[in-house]
């Protein structure tokens, strides 16, 4: 290499999708195509690309806004709610500051605060769950953003009301807490909590939710952070790329609003399902948690690459993190049979 890139992005293990196997459950993707309905909508989108998109993304904001009872000012896009979350480093850190998450957690965290520069806290899971009394030790005056994943990918934990309302009350004001909920949807226990509601008269507090998993829409990349106080979505659009959501993606994203009821018979089937195969995997003796997702976890051990390659051997793609345990999304009843049959339960 004769280009002088940073040193650290030279050095940064770059993102590894899941390989390939005929059943995927790696990536907690929605195992339906998309509704009939959406991709009508897509098809007419299609005639209209020759124009940029709206970078005020007007009709999806809108139906956002009436949606969940925010204003226009509230909310901020990006390209997926990864780059929301980029755009959020880029908004509030510089290679001084630090950012404190649990772990393990998602794998994007790492790559989002390297990219700024920006020091990473990891704090132990305690039980597989977010210790959020060990993340609040954590925080100095050097924490700009304290990321809380909930429920947690990959473990499927989910920290409750009473909890997330104390460690919301304690964290010093200056310092943004980003409640990531991608799996917010799947949330069945009523004491888990919706960012939503205890964001409200918190001036610190966003919620980042996303089309990608309960939506049907990964291919698209759309996803969008709500704070209270319209000042962080403000600096967050203002990191965002113009243009970052396309034309097709705004489109398919209204037209995914506009059909709640037939998605919610999806989610309704994987949390259906996500009950069922926990029964049986533990039944079968792996140690699951309860997941609040769309996918379950195996708390493996050094046993993770061994259940791995069973998968594997019978045609199926997991998430395995060598050394903690395996992830597995929940895919179609049939999917799910396949995966059950191949670890023996
Ligand atoms: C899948 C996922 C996302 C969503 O990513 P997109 O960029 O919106 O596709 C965000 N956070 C977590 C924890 C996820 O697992």
């Amino acid at each position: 290499m004769t280009t002088r890139a940073r040193r650290s992005i030279v050095d940064l293990t770059a993102y590894k999708p899941g390989a390939s196997a005929p059943i995927k459950l790696a990536s907690n993707e929605n195992p339906h195509p998309p509704l009939p309905s959406v991709v009508e909508a897509i098809a007419e989108a299609a005639a209209v690309i020759n124009r940029y998109p709206d970078n005020g993304m007007t009709e999806l904001t809108a139906a956002l806004c009436e949606k969940y009872g925010v204003r226009p000012e509230q909310v901020a896009f990006g390209c997926g709610s990864v780059t929301v979350l980029e755009q959020i480093m880029q908004a509030y850190c510089t290679p001084d500051d630090e950012v404190v998450v649990g772990w393990r957690s998602f794998e994007a965290y790492p790559l989002v605060a390297e990219v700024v520069g920006a020091h990473l806290a990891m704090v132990p899971l305690r039980d597989e769950t977010h210790d959020l009394d060990a993340m609040l030790a954590q925080i100095t005056d050097k924490t700009r953003v304290v990321i809380v994943c909930n429920p947690n990918n990959p473990t499927g934990t989910a920290v409750r009301r009473a909890e997330l309302v104390r460690f919301l009350d304690a964290v010093p004001d200056g310092v943004l807490v980003v409640l990531d909920e991608a799996y917010g949807e799947y949330i069945t226990d009523p004491d888990v909590p919706d960012g939503l509601e205890v964001m409200r008269g918190r001036d610190n507090v966003c919620v980042l939710r996303t089309f990608s998993k309960a939506y049907g829409l990964a291919g698209l990349r759309v996803g969008y952070l709500i704070s209270d106080d319209p000042a962080i979505a403000a600096v967050v659009r203002k990191t965002m790329m113009p243009f970052a959501v396309s034309t097709i993606a705004q489109i398919a994203a209204v037209a995914s609003l506009r059909a709640v009821d037939e998605l919610q018979q999806r989610v309704d089937e994987a949390v259906a399902e996500r009950a069922r195969v926990t029964e049986r995997l533990r039944a079968g003796g792996y140690p699951v948690p309860d997941s609040h997702a769309n996918f379950v976890w195996i708390s493996a051990r050094e046993k993770t690459d061994e259940i791995a390659q069973r998968l594997m051997d019978n045609g199926i793609m997991g998430r395995p993190f060598t050394g903690d345990g395996i992830r597995i999304t929940i895919g179609t009843p049939a999917e799910n049979d396949a995966m059950l049959s191949a670890l023996g339960c």
